[in-house]
């Protein structure tokens, strides 16, 4: 293991501060602006026309708010639960949520299809790679729902407008885009963190006379080309520029060079990439896999991932590599007969990441060609300040004649007209625009939902939450009885693995809501003191390291902003991270008392 001396460690402290400072903005999140105007058909599906119906008014006991994988899962653990009276309503025309509305090319997922595909073995499902493409992962979606007959009462292709609690009915009264009224007993709403797409607001967003579209409506029609990653032969003569280098970007930038005429990239900040190195999955060695290894992998990710020790790594990536350099590291003090305390781990989290960030930097090195496309691409600040990426085609595609980055230091991209782009002091020329621009995080959760959700008295979630997140386990809400909420913040807040998240809130709801129907409870609500006590837990917890002062700009860190209590409370997680919460859940479920919760006949 190399350790940095102090003074080189200091020197790149210094170089993270000022890369960081450069892209603080006065604006935060408020750089961001809605799709309007001529992006305001980013917000409808492009992929299904809605058949028309009839407005269903029916009773359900289970509505699932949102058909992606924390609606599916808990639809599945509702019917394995013997609750079979549950519906699935969404906006999309079918199931899988953000693998539904992502179709862009080279899309896939940065988690290992082993973890991150939930009821693989309740599905008979073997993954045909170990980091699998979207396709394959909607195509899972919908195996989920066909499998649990969650198809079965579907509203698909329908919008909530509204949802409000009817305290007299105990009942929610969900209204829709399509004329339905329908009352359910149960809410799960799994309207996901990452789904609102949102778009840069740069001057003259509006006047560009080209194409232009966002990563998350990718438009075929103009490029050609298909989600499987035919080529996009409609791009052949034109000049592509794309504004943007996350995730998405990363994923779709290689195809994009392999086919436009010419590509402009404009980055403001680069992301860290880390290698793929994507293979097949052999059936032989997957049949040999005992029953339940799906539980036991999700524990050892979760585990590695998280700074806790196993004996071995079974999903070996780039997600658990930092993690397992840290404990060598811890290991190695407790080997030399010290006792490692927290300045041992601070210690090996801060050499670690520094190790693992030139390893990072060297590899743009090694793969760009070009010297000062290179150094502009490397990213300077501590690997889990920005999403982490993984690729071994993204690097490689500025070797490609065509491809060209114009890197603005992080200032981003100042100015659209007409013809094309301003940036780093230059005009592009353009005939598309492509908007790699992210999603919402941090707005208003009835801004990111598209609805508003009203409880007892009244009282919207929106006002409920006005000065952060309240619940207790991240599911339960005072004031909105009968009401799941399935996210991340609050719970175990594991984002390397989302769906490993929904699981565990999944397996807990379906053993509450069968707890009230053997009872006969009408209500079933956290208690106001039990919702304070969590957020206290929380509050009071060793805090997160995305809030870290020191971090590049990002939706991880409130863009740069002011981290206060309520940024915090929206972001937080289990004070002993996500497996100790997976643990304490079970416990808390299993044991039946449903400690916090009120029943009421
Ligand atoms: P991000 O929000 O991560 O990226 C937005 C990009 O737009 C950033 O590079 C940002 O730069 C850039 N940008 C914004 N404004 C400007 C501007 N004015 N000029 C130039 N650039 C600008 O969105 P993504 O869609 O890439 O990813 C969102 C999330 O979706 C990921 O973090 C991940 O959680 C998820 N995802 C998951 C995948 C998976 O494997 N499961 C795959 C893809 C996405 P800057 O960095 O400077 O802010």
């Amino acid at each position: 293991m190399n350790s940095l001396t102090e003074t080189e460690r200091e020197a790149l402290r210094e170089r993270y501060r000022s890369e960081r400072d450069k892209r603080l903005r006065p604006d935060g999140n408020e750089q961001y602006v809605q799709p309007k105007g001529r992006f305001a058909d980013l917000l409808e599906d492009p992929y299904v026309e809605a058949v028309p119906r009839e407005p269903v008014r029916e009773e359900v006991t289970v509505a699932l708010i949102g058909g992606g994988f924390a609606g599916l899962v808990t639809g599945a653990r509702l019917k394995q639960a013997g609750i079979s009276d549950v519906r699935i309503i969404d906006k999309a025309g079918d199931v899988g949520g953000v693998w539904y509305w992502n179709r862009y090319p080279g899309a896939m997922c940065d988690t290992a299809a082993m973890v991150y595909l939930p009821l693989l073995e309740e599905t008979g499902t073997v993954p045909s790679m170990k980091y699998v493409k979207a396709p394959e992962i909607f195509a899972h979606a919908r195996r989920i729902a066909t499998t649990f007959g969650l198809y079965e009462n579907a509203l698909l292709s329908t919008g909530i407008t509204s949802v409000t609690w009817n305290d007299d009915a105990s009942r929610w009264i969900i209204c829709t885009d399509r004329g339905d009224e329908l009352r359910a007993r149960f809410i799960a709403m799994g309207t996901g963190p990452l789904h609102r797409p949102k778009l840069p607001g740069i001057p003259g967003i509006d006047t560009f006379a080209g194409h232009t579209f966002h990563t998350a409506r990718w438009d075929y029609d103009y490029t050609g080309g298909g989600p499987d990653g035919a080529p996009m032969e409609g791009l052949a003569d034109k000049r592509v520029g794309i504004v943007g280098t996350g995730a998405t970007a990363i994923q779709c930038i290689p195809h994009l060079a392999k086919t436009a005429s010419e590509l402009f990239v404009f980055q403001r900040t680069p992301s860290s990439i880390d290698v793929r190195n994507n293979q097949a999955l052999e059936p032989d060695w997957y049949a040999s896999l005992e029953t339940g290894w799906q539980k036991k992998w999700l524990e050892n990710f979760a585990t590695l991932q998280t700074g806790g020790f196993a004996d071995e790594d079974l999903v070996k990536d780039g997600w658990t590599d930092i993690a397992q350099r840290i404990r060598d590291r811890v290991l190695e003090v407790m080997a030399s007969g010290a006792r490692p305390g927290p300045d041992t781990v601070q210690r090996a989290y801060e050499e670690s990441d520094d190790e693992k960030m030139n390893e990072i930097r060297s590899r743009v090195d090694e793969i760009v060609r070009d010297p000062a496309a290179a150094e502009a691409l490397k990213p300077w600040y501590r690997q889990l300040c920005k999403r982490p990426c993984f690729s071994d085609e993204y690097l490689q595609a500025y070797n490609q004649p065509g491809a060209h980055l114009v890197d603005t230091d992080g200032r981003g991209v100042e100015r659209i007209d007409e013809t094309g782009v301003w940036a780093a002091e230059q005009h592009y020329d353009l005939d598309c625009l492509i908007f790699a621009s992210g999603f919402e995080v941090g707005t208003e959760h009835s801004r990111r939902a598209g609805f508003e959700v009203v409880g007892r008295h009244g009282r919207t979630l929106t006002e409920h939450w006005s000065e952060g997140m309240l619940s207790m386990h991240g599911i339960h809400v005072h004031g909105f009885p009968n009401l799941f909420i399935l996210g991340v913040a609050q719970g175990a807040n594991l984002i390397s693995n989302i769906p490993h998240n929904f699981v565990h809130a999944a397996t807990a709801i379906s053993a509450i809501v069968k707890h009230a129907e053997a009872e006969g409870s009408e209500q079933v609500e956290v208690t106001s003191d039990a919702e304070g006590a969590w957020v206290d837990l929380l509050d009071n917890g060793v805090g997160s390291f995305l809030a870290n002062p020191d971090c590049t700009p990002g939706y991880y860190n409130n863009e740069g902003g002011p981290i206060g209590r309520r940024e915090r409370l929206n972001g937080s997680g289990y004070p002993n991270g996500p497996v100790a919460y997976f643990d304490y859940l079970e416990r808390w479920r299993s044991s039946g008392d449903f400690a916090g919760l009120a029943f009421r006949s």
